[in-house]
């Protein structure tokens, strides 16, 4: 589960609208019809109508409604879009630090009355074809939302959830496994000392063990003190062990009550047939009761205050490790227009290279980056603004300070640069057009905050009117946001100064403190208790071994599914000589460009250096810009310019694959010209001599890779574990593997005259790269505007340098040798993360299909268990990909035991011990996973970057379905049994004895 600590959930202005997802825009639709017939004070189901709006920019109609009985609120968008989504809203109000709703979010999950089995959520995944299933915890909600396109499932996942939220078990186990207890390090030991466990207690200790989230807790706790801000709502780990089972279930009986809930529904449902299921199965049954959750508005200050907290000391970093932010608070976030404005004077402040505060705080070089939190803030009641500086010398607190209190009086004299101002709004303005992924969800969560303090989420949502408000007013008061800044950033006195510290005795006295207290709890203890801890303790394990029938769960079953692929509208002309594929789509007035540029020509002692140059070709200057006005033109005009290597395997023959470099970038189509004049820029004249910035992007794009590799470990693993079984897996990993990041470091860390070689190392590929030889095109955009926008491109490509030349993309290595390789990356973690890959088939291959159900099989029901369940590890998997088949582990507390672990499935896989039912199940999450939608701008990607055609597709599809465990059985014999095919293995992980004892291993230190 996903907790939303407090302020974490950071959303700049353009995310209100980031998630359109606009399907028609040239003809009425019959979904919003349907319920622009009903009327204010309508009644259905137990429901009376309240409102409806039309949100024109979202292509949505809203409509607001009050359960009678209950006072439940619901709120329902019709839109024509299949992918209908569906939460429940708790307004969740601690007024203490024990987490009561977090551990409540948790134990809810732990089966209800109907589904009497623990993490239904992770049951449902072989059952559903949820596009998002997941529950959150904020410092004042709890929502549980889920999507899906498939009408039957919908009914199914809504009976799961409300089921958990309304008639959840809340055994005293359930309390004791997921908030705490009292229990023996070994259960089944009495010997063993008595520790405090439970998954909250621990996650929480995690948690506050990361300065940023201390951070955080004590601006939010310290700027609101007066009522539930005050407190810790993911638990503080002292106070979680004042927590009682009867407290637990008391929350639960007063606020996940229909009359403290909110419901959303969206899509291509009826209205009609939402509230039937959650009336006539839930709501009906419950009566109103008396409760009153709201929150008070915090008491202004007269004076700003400050506060001043410590945290771990990082011994491996620098001394620069203080943190200090300034924090102001601001309006109700209700108030929609002022939350409006605020939110764009903030993001004009600090976000981009041109911003005030980028170039006051971060080009002054004396911190490493912005403090957390900062910009605006909008999930509590009032609104937050943050800003400051993290990795700083504790001497320099005071001239961050300084910083920001000269830089507010600047902007208040000096106003914002228009083009700034311009560059936000129409980046608002791309944004609502642009489609991206789960619109329902997004919408939900977006604007769940203001639905919770009983603001109208449905004006909230007209974005236009806000834009044009705002417009008119900046025309009649040219120093509106000026004025803005000064009343809350000059004149504001309830203003807070955070500091941290780092302690070095921090570790040592939260142990003391948790040692003192266990030390309280144990001697209180009878015999008694005692013998019910060791029970207690026994129990739990056994039910954690439990084999549990998930039967009573609801289940999509393969008639269920659409047996046709979704055709994508494709065809390939050509421009000048450059071959283009255009795909009309109902883009919104959107037009997306795509551009590969095969690399095939750069020189072997280059191509290292490729993913570097997509890092940095759209970051430096080109044409009449230098770097801060071509990043200005490209927020006026575009949704962003970005290049990126592509490695694709052919998907029928073996050892042959397509190596380029993708550019891509999309724009409103009134500025399509001005795109193709950047793009223009950018290949004709690009300016790689500024030494500064070069050095600047390359230390951004060695940190970040950097700091991935322990959220990414195992995509690492794989990566190099592929390497030596196909070209196009040695290419991939030289791209984005370990061996990239030790280039990159190399740079870094190397004599500063070595920065020319690479720049010139830059010119040479940009002159490879950078013209219309071996070039082919893609471009998305609405039917009626697709001349108009071919005829622009047409006049682009024309402009580039160089000749139009047709050839084969794709490269042929037939001399490729396999490599089988052990390979363990040693590196200072606690954890391993490993990677073990089988070399296969491509993609039209008749085993492709099995081995794709095969994998989701294997995870399922055998790698799941064994190494998460048994082993301890955060998680696993299989993944079929074109020509490769590849297991993994993630922070495994084992290394060469989950080898043993993979080997076993191989095993059992052979010997078919698992059911024609287990088999039906793995299908189902293949569909699960591969329909997901595809927006408009994205249709036709599978043709144009891997060459896989619709006739491809509806094979793959229908091979899908016909895969039985015969083939399963036969493809694990044939593929994966040890000695069949060429498989290596490579993992991350601390020094290991057994593998520096084994002469078969290669161990890469760094
Ligand atoms: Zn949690």
């Amino acid at each position: 589960m996903l907790h939303i600590s407090r302020l974490t959930h950071r959303k700049t202005v353009s995310s209100l609208a980031s998630s359109s997802r606009l399907l028609r825009r040239w003809k009425s639709s019959s979904v919003q019809d349907a319920v622009r017939s009903l009327k204010d004070g309508d009644r259905i189901h137990g429901y009376t109508v309240k409102r409806l709006v039309e949100i024109p920019e979202l292509m949505t109609t809203g409509v607001s409604l009050e359960h009678d009985k209950t006072g439940a609120q619901h709120c329902h968008y019709a839109r024509e879009d299949s992918n209908n989504t569906f939460s429940v809203m708790f307004r969740t109000t601690p007024m203490d630090d024990t987490g009561v709703p977090h551990i409540l979010e948790h134990t809810t999950l732990c089966g209800s009355q109907k589904y009497p089995v623990r993490d239904p959520f992770f049951k449902m995944i072989n059952r559903t074809l949820a596009t998002f299933m997941n529950a959150m915890t904020a410092s004042d909600w709890t929502v549980y939302p889920f999507s899906t396109q498939n009408q039957k499932d919908y009914e199914n996942l809504m009976s799961v959830y409300l089921d958990a939220v309304f008639y959840p078990q809340l055994r005293e186990l359930d309390f004791s496994q997921e908030g705490w207890r009292l229990e023996h390090e070994d259960p089944n030991n009495s010997e063993s000392p008595i520790i405090f466990k439970g998954v909250v207690y621990n996650e929480m200790k995690g948690v506050f063990s990361d300065s940023v989230n201390l951070f955080m807790q004590a601006v939010q706790n310290k700027l609101l003190p007066d009522h539930t801000y005050g407190v810790v709502s993911g638990g503080d780990p002292p106070a979680i062990t004042d927590l009682t089972w009867k407290q637990l279930k008391e929350f639960h009986h007063s606020h996940y009550h229909p009359t403290n809930s909110k419901f959303v529904t969206y899509g291509d449902i009826p209205l009609e047939r939402h509230l039937e299921l959650i009336n006539n199965n839930y709501l009906e049954k419950f009566d109103r009761i008396n409760i009153d959750t709201r929150v008070p508005l915090q008491p202004r200050w007269s004076e700003p205050r400050t506060a001043h907290i410590t945290c771990p000391h990082d011994p491996t970093g620098t001394e620069k490790q203080t943190t200090v932010s300034a924090n102001f608070l601001l309006s109700e976030i209700t108030d929609i227009f002022e939350s409006f404005t605020m939110n764009i004077i903030c993001t004009l402040l600090t976000d981009g290279e041109t911003s005030p505060f980028y170039q006051a705080l971060l080009e002054a070089n004396i911190g490493s980056d912005y403090a957390p939190l900062t910009g605006y803030q909008d999930i509590m009641k009032e609104a937050v603004f943050c800003v400051g500086l993290r990795g700083i010398h504790s001497d320099d607190v005071n001239k961050v300070k300084d910083i920001i209190s000269v830089t507010f009086d600047k902007v208040i004299s000096e106003g914002f640069d228009q083009k700034n101002i311009d560059a936000l709004l129409h980046r608002i303005e791309l944004a609502l057009k642009h489609q991206t992924g789960n619109f329902g969800l997004n919408m939900a969560l977006n604007m769940a905050s203001v639905w919770n303090h009983d603001g109208d989420p449905m004006v909230a949502l007209q974005i236009n009117n806000q834009i044009s408000q705002l417009r008119q007013t900046l025309a009649d008061n040219p120093t509106f946001l000026q004025d803005k800044v000064k009343q809350y950033f000059k004149d504001n006195k309830h203003c807070l100064v955070v500091t941290m510290e780092p302690d070095k005795d921090y570790e040592e006295g939260r142990n003391k403190e948790e040692a003192e207290r266990l030390e309280r709890h144990v001697s209180q203890l009878t015999a008694a208790d005692r013998k019910i801890i060791l029970d207690t303790g026994k129990e739990l394990l056994a039910n954690q071994m439990a084999v549990e029938d998930v039967n009573c769960l609801p289940t999509i079953h393969l008639d269920e599914i659409e047996r046709k692929i979704k055709s994508e509208p494709v065809e390939a002309i050509n421009l000048g000589g450059i071959s283009v594929q255009k795909c009309a789509a109902p883009t919104n007035g959107v037009s997306y460009l795509r551009m590969i540029s095969n690399l095939a020509s750069v020189s072997d002692d280059l191509k290292p250096y490729v993913p570097l140059f997509c890092n940095v070709i759209t970051k430096m200057g080109a044409g009449a810009h230098d770097y801060k006005s071509l990043s200005q033109d490209i927020d006026l005009y575009t949704g962003g310019l970005s290049a990126g290597v592509h490695v694709k395997a052919h998907h029928t023959e073996d050892k042959t694959y397509e190596q380029g470099v993708t550019f891509s970038s999309y724009c409103l189509d009134r500025n399509l010209d001005r795109m193709l004049g950047l793009w223009t820029d950018v290949f004709s004249r690009p300016d790689l001599k500024d030494n500064d910035r070069f050095l600047t992007l390359v230390n951004m794009t060695a940190a970040e890779m950097s700091s991935s590799v322990v959220s990414r470990g195992h995509s690492f693993a794989i990566s190099h574990s592929r390497a030596g079984l196909t070209p196009a897996g040695f290419l991939q990993e030289q791209f984005e593997g370990l061996t990239q990041l030790e280039l990159l470091n190399g740079i870094v860390g190397g004599e500063p005259e070595s920065v020319f070689k690479v720049i010139n190392k830059m010119e040479q590929i940009s002159k490879c790269l950078l013209n219309k030889s071996n070039l082919r095109v893609a471009v998305n955009a609405m039917p009626e505007s697709m001349d108009a926008t071919l005829k622009s491109v047409e006049g682009f490509l024309s402009s580039l340098p160089g000749d139009a030349v047709v050839s084969n993309y794709l490269t042929k290595d037939t001399d490729y040798k396999v490599k089988e390789t052990q390979t363990q990356f040693e590196r200072p973690f606690s954890v391993n993360y490993m990677g073990k890959s089988f070399l296969t088939v491509p993609y039209t291959h008749e085993d492709f299909p099995r081995l794709r159900v095969l994998a989701k099989l294997m995870w399922a029901k055998f790698l799941h268990r064994e190494i998460r369940e048994k082993g301890g590890a955060y998680g696993s998997g299989a993944v079929c990909s074109d020509g490769v088949f590849s297991l993994f582990s993630y922070r495994d507390p084992n290394s060469l035991k989950t080898l043993e672990v993979f080997d076993e499935a191989v095993k059992w896989l052979c010997r078919g011990d698992y059911t024609h039912n287990d088999v039906d199940e793995a299908k189902l999450s293949v569909f699960q996973e591969s329909d997901k939608p595809v927006t408009p701008g994205n249709s036709g990607m599978m043709l144009f970057t891997n060459g896989v055609t619709d006739e491809m597709r509806q094979t793959m599809r229908d091979q899908l379905f016909q895969v039985t465990k015969k083939d399963i059985t036969s493809v694990a014999l044939r593929y994966l049994k040890k000695g069949e095919r060429s498989n290596a293995v490579s993992f991350l992980g601390p020094a290991n004895q057994k593998v520096q004892e084994d002469q078969k291993w290669k161990i890469i230190k760094s």
